[in-house]
Parts: C-alpha cells; sequence; structure tokens
C-alpha cells in the first residue's frame, strides 16, 4: 500500500494496490498541467483509491470533453487524470505518492510534442503518440 498527498496536505489517500509502471507523458496539455517538460503518471484502478481526507478540495478541469484533470483546489497540486469512457482507471500523478517507489519509468509517450529543451536519456520505449498498453 502506499500513500499519497498533495502540497499543502489537504487531499490525503491512500493506494490499495502495487505499482509495477510509470509511464511519461509528453504531451501539450500535460506540460500545461503540470508546468514541467512531462507528467509522470501510473494508472491505477478507481477502486484501489480510498480518499481519507480532502475530497472537498478536488477540482475538475476538461481540457478536453472527455478527459478530467483533477487538482488540488488550495495548492494546485496535480492528482490525476481520468477518461470519462474509462471510469474504473484514474491517472494518478507519481510525485504525490509519499513513500518510495520500486517502479522505474516503463515508456514515454506523445514524445512527438516533447518539450524542444528536455532530452530523453533512458532507452525505454517510446510511442510517437499516446501509449499503447
Ligand atoms: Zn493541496
Ligand atoms: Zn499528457
Amino acid at each position: 500500500m502506499y500513500t499519497a498527498s498533495c502540497l499543502c496536505g489537504g487531499i490525503h489517500f491512500k493506494i490499495h494496490a502495487e505499482i509495477p509502471k510509470i509511464f511519461i507523458c509528453h504531451c501539450k496539455q500535460c506540460q500545461k498541467a503540470q508546468g514541467s517538460a512531462f507528467a509522470a503518471i501510473a494508472s491505477i484502478k478507481t477502486q484501489d483509491l480510498e480518499i481519507v481526507r480532502g475530497e472537498e478540495l478536488f477540482k475538475e478541469y476538461f481540457a478536453t470533453e472527455n478527459k478530467k484533470r483533477v487538482f488540488c483546489k488550495n495548492c494546485g497540486s496535480p492528482i490525476f487524470s481520468a477518461r470519462l469512457d474509462l471510469p474504473d482507471v484514474v491517472r494518478l500523478r507519481v510525485g504525490i505518492i509519499n513513500e518510495s517507489l520500486a517502479a522505474k519509468i516503463n515508456s514515454h509517450a506523445y514524445t512527438k510534442y516533447k518539450a524542444e529543451w528536455f532530452e530523453i536519456f533512458d532507452d525505454h520505449e517510446q510511442f510517437e503518440e499516446a501509449y499503447i498498453a
């Protein structure tokens, strides 16, 4: 089990699952949403997330119709994204996990849109567009 929390600590939840893979999304929306070159993401089953506190701080933003991005409305930490047509899965932002992770980066998605100032130094699988599971 892992725990995760936002920067202000208002949102706190438990993750009742292993996190075997981390993938990096280089799409422009993730760059904007993180204020950085990419988002580091783990796919988690929605049912494995147990919100301990702070559900009232969840703020949703839809950059595209089908996908919500959830962040803390107090401190702005990105929490997860979720597609409306895939309600059983959330894409957790790995940086909010409190414990050390054994998993390493598994792949890179949307590399076609990668920030030109960021170089990928690892040799993990790359997808020019969406990650293909
Ligand atoms: Zn917060
Ligand atoms: Zn993205």
